[in-house]
This record gives structure tokens, C-alpha cells and sequence, in this order.
């Protein structure tokens, strides 16, 4: 018989039943790769609960001049207007004084967008 077809009409090397959905399969989990997963999201839980991957940062108090830039356009979750029209950290993120904290690492790009736009530079992150 010529060509490339069985006599059954199928393609040579496709696999048999091909074309056609098996519902019956058994799904096949790729256990390594899903423990790779699972281990990650867990040393990222982890180093989080511990407050390894934070960032620091820090207002200068003496060049703040109260624009407002920080906490009202750039980044109010992290900053916030204090007494003297001044910028402050929010105090969930203190740990020094009001200038002086760490923030979770999803906030970094925020205070950093603060930090580049403080006309003064008064705002370091990390
Ligand atoms: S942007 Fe700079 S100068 Fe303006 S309030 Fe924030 S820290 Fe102060």
C-alpha cells in the first residue's frame, strides 16, 4: 500500500485514539514542580512574617518643606501630613520615629515614586 496512512486510515506516529477527547485520563500532577511552587510561596510567607523583606525608609525632617507631593499625589499609603504640615510616615509603618520605618516590599514602588518626586530629596527608600 502507497503513502504514509495505515490501512486504517490513521497517520503513522500519531498517537492512537488521537483527535478525539479521553475524558477517563487519569491528570498527571508534576509533583516536583508543584512542591517547587509550594516551597517558594512558603519562604516568601515566611521571610514576610518576619519582616525580612522590607524596606527602609526614612524622611528628612529639616528639608521637608510640606508640599504635599508624598501624601497627598505619590504614595498615601505609605505618607501622611503631621502637625506642622510636614510629611510623616503612617504609623503602621514606624519604627523609629515618625521619619523612620520599614514598609513591605509591595509598597517600595510607591515611596520610591514619592522619593523621585520630593523636590527636596528629602525621602530615602531602602
Ligand atoms: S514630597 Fe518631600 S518636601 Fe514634599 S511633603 Fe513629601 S517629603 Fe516633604
Amino acid at each position: 500500500m502507497d503513502g504514509d496512512a495505515s490501512p486504517r486510515g490513521e497517520i503513522d506516529g500519531a498517537p492512537k485514539g488521537s483527535g478525539s477527547l479521553d475524558i477517563s485520563a487519569p491528570i498527571h500532577l508534576d509533583v516536583p514542580s508543584l512542591l517547587g511552587i509550594v516551597f517558594d510561596k512558603l519562604i516568601i510567607l515566611i521571610l514576610s512574617i518576619m519582616g525580612l523583606m522590607s524596606v527602609k525608609v526614612t524622611i528628612n525632617n529639616d528639608e521637608c518643606t510640606g508640599c504635599g507631593l508624598c501624601y497627598n499625589d505619590e504614595c498615601p499609603d505609605v505618607f501622611e501630613e503631621d502637625d506642622d504640615g510636614n510629611s510623616r510616615l503612617k504609623a503602621q509603618f514606624r519604627k523609629g520615629g515618625p521619619q523612620d520605618g520599614e514598609i513591605p516590599e509591595d509598597k517600595k514602588g510607591c515611596a520610591q515614586s514619592a522619593s523621585d518626586a520630593c523636590p527636596v530629596s528629602a525621602i530615602t527608600v531602602g
